[in-house]
């Protein structure tokens, strides 16, 4: 398939990146009859993708970067046990991204946020029926809904508007009692006094294996699947890229795509692409012993974080820290998830837990970045999923797939476009 030459290995089209963004784009391209290298520095699925809280979280229309957010992020700062932290040596980096994410959170900015969220998530289930389908791995997805569960009565009064926000948006969504709660998951103890039910929505049993194992249908169908961290990408004038690797390889693609999750910025920005791409460090425990016969995703709206049952224990997975990318790991905050889990769950144990701490790649605008290269002909950008890449990857694919055929994608694109921050 790939042959070398003095100017390097010849490759179609390098996926740079092998998390669930950039193997369900490796995958979606061979599918459609592309000769595809799907690159990483790691084993497929070892970055963000490994731990995340495996939710297929269409129902999540609300950008992040809402009035909302910005009017309780004073008391949230001040809460060590809550959902957000601050190394404080950061900030000064994060500065401009905290204040577009300000800018971004303006009502007429976040509903424009809104309507481009709808577009994917809307699409989401259908795209990743297709895929689990055609490569045999439907048993990674459940389609058993998900709950987000209130403790205080204020704050289902609080959200009685998010409700009719959310139904006009086209999410299915039904408000329960707490007792009409515990009837679809009868191990939540009597703290939750109401919830909302979203029947459409799905999780995965293992996010992690939903890598490797579409990564291991990429190579059984002849695709490559290569250890490399990639350096460089000089993009040649008659077409094509160069790409460097670290070892010194040389790469000679038809076409690249950047797929570089929470690690992308330099990439890009050595291909002249300047891009607010921060990180939201998460983290999650997984209870191997917990056995709480939980059947779904459990989102705690105060406590904001998830539990998620899965095929090696249950997943308590949230919480954000803005540290970037070279701070050690704090697994204070993952351990934090298990104190919020037993309020909710008496039953959750901790025996041979295990913590995790991931890189959600993330813009301030709360939407990835999903487009052609403007300056560059055969680059192309999938990243900055923020908290919703796992759900929103198979869609992403087929919209790239899209646009290396040269095809109009089934949605506006401009939206997710590299240029959207005005840095270029
Ligand atoms: C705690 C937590 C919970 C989450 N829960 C959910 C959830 O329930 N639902 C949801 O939809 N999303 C969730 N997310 C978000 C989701 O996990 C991420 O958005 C998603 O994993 C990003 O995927 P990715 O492929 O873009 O990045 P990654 O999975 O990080 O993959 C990027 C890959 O690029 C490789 N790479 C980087 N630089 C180079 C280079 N120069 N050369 C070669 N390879 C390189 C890395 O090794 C890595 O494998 C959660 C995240 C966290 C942290």
């Amino acid at each position: 398939m790939n042959k070398t030459d003095s100017e390097g290995l010849k490759v179609g089209t390098l996926v740079v990146g092998a998390g669930i963004v950039g193997t369900t784009i490796a995958e979606q391209l061979q599918c459609r009859g592309h000769d595809v290298m799907l690159l990483d520095r790691d084993e497929p699925g070892r970055g963000c993708s490994f731990g995340n809280a495996g939710h297929f979280a269409t129902d999540v229309v609300l950008p992040l970067a809402n009035m909302q957010t910005i009017l309780s992020l004073p008391k949230i700062i001040r809460d060590p046990l809550g959902p957000l932290s601050i190394r404080w040596s950061y900030l000064p980096k994060i500065l401009p991204w905290l204040a577009r994410f300000a800018v971004a959170a303006l009502p007429h900015n976040a509903r424009a946020s809104c309507d481009s969220l709808r577009a994917l998530n809307g699409r989401s289930i259908e795209s990743y029926d297709r895929l689990l389908k055609r490569t045999g791995l439907t048993d990674l997805m459940t389609k058993n809904g998900a709950l987000t569960v209130y403790e205080a009565a204020a704050s289902i009064d609080a959200n009685a508007g998010s409700v009719a926000l959310l139904k006009r948006f086209g999410v299915d969504v039904e408000l329960k009692t707490g007792d009409e709660i515990r009837e679809l998951e009868p191990a939540l103890s009597q703290k939750v006094a109401g919830g909302l039910y979203f029947p459409k929505t799905a999780h995965s049993v293992n996010p992690f294996r939903l890598v490797s194992a579409l990564a291991e249908v990429f190579r059984a169908q002849g695709g490559a699947v290569v250890q490399g961290e990639v350096v460089k990408i000089s993009p040649r004038e008659g077409g094509g890229c160069d790409v460097i690797l670290n070892d010194a390889r040389r790469l000679c693609a038809d076409r690249v795509i950047v797929a570089t999750g929470a690690w992308s910025k330099p990439l890009a920005a050595q291909l002249g692409y300047r891009v607010p791409l921060d990180t939201e460090r998460g983290y999650h425990l997984m209870l191997p012993e917990s056995d709480c016969a939980v059947s779904r995703p459990l989102v705690s709206y105060e406590r904001a974080f998830v539990m998620t049952p899965m095929e090696e224990g249950l997943r308590l997975a949230g919480t954000v820290e803005l540290a970037g990318l070279d701070a050690e790991p704090n697994y204070q905050r993952a351990d934090i998830l298990f104190q919020h889990a037993q309020a909710l769950l008496p039953q959750a144990s901790r025996e041979g837990a295990t913590q995790w701490m991931g890189f959600r790649p993330s813009l301030p605008d709360s939407l990835p970045v999903i487009g052609a290269a403007p300056k560059h002909r055969d680059i192309y950008f999938a990243f900055g999923h923020q908290h919703l890449g796992l759900t929103q990857a198979a869609v992403t694919a087929e919209l790239v797939a899209d646009l290396v055929e040269g095809k109009v994608p089934e949605i506006d694109l401009n939206p997710y476009a590299i240029s959207r921050f005005g840095l270029l």
